[in-house]
């Protein structure tokens, strides 16, 4: 069974009278443990197709499935708790939060979704601060960070809960070339260790290649499947 599988998925966005068409007829089905690109460039609909996936939005018609689940039909409530219980996000901008340490961000997620023992939580936390290299900068905040190390920290928090699905909206558009590729391969060891399913989007067709399989978008549409020959 595919981890993810889109079916007919159009979605439409109404801006007064106009109807833009942000995605037409997308069909995706995509296994467990696999490091997906979606690629494209900017407006080709990639963060649309990210939402749907991860339920913070839903298609104008077709259907998604996620983790054996249709979620678009789900409410509001049912999408949340799904979030918080099967998938992680990472996002462009970091999105740490800035009066939290590197520690308390990757804490934050457990606390909010998932109801454990201080000592276990602690334990978790270090485990996967250690996993990304950010173990000895634990007590700094995302200001005394650079923005790999603050990637670094957005991975193991995408992590912490232990998500089937990891989804990455353009992970790497805020850093340099050395820090995106790092990042990348930071994730791409992840998906290794963890057995995580990783699906990021990027304009970047260099670092576009690392992935296994990698989508084109154009205007809406998928336009290529490329399956990388290792
Ligand atoms: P990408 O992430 O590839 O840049 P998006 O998914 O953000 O593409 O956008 C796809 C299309 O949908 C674009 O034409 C964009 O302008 C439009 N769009 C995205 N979000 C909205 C929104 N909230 N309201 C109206 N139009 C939107
Ligand atoms: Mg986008």
């Amino acid at each position: 069974m595919s981890l993810v599988e889109l079916k007919h998925v159009t979605k439409n966005y109404q801006m007064g009278e106009m109807s833009v068409r942000a995605l037409k007829n997308i069909e995706i089905e995509i296994d467990e443990q696999s490091f997906v690109s979606f690629v494209g460039p900017s407006g080709s609909g990639k963060t649309t197709l990210l939402n749907l996936i991860g339920c913070l939005d839903k298609p104008s018609s077709g259907e998604v499935f996620v983790n054996g689940k249709q979620v678009n039909n789900f409410s509001n409530k049912e999408s949340a708790l799904f979030r918080g219980q099967h998938l992680g996000f990472i996002f462009q901008n970091f999105n740490l939060l800035p009066v939290l340490s590197a520690y308390e961000n990757v804490e934050y997620p457990l606390i909010m979704v998932q109801n454990i023992p201080a000592k276990k939580r602690k334990e978790r936390i270090m485990h996967y601060l250690e996993a990304v290299g950010m173990a000895d900068q634990k007590d700094k905040y995302p200001s005394q960070l650079s923005g790999g190390q603050k990637q670094r920290v957005a991975v193991s928090r995408a992590l912490v809960t232990d998500p089937k699905l990891v989804l990455a909206d353009e992970p790497t558009a805020n850093l340099d070339h050395v820090s995106a590729f790092k990042v990348i391969e930071l994730m791409r060891q992840m998906q290794h260790d963890f057995k995580t399913t990783f699906i990021f989007s990027t304009h970047d067709p260099k670092i576009v290649k690392e992935a296994e399989i990698i989508y084109t978008l154009e205007d809406g549409e998928i336009v290529d499947k490329e399956i990388a020959t290792l």
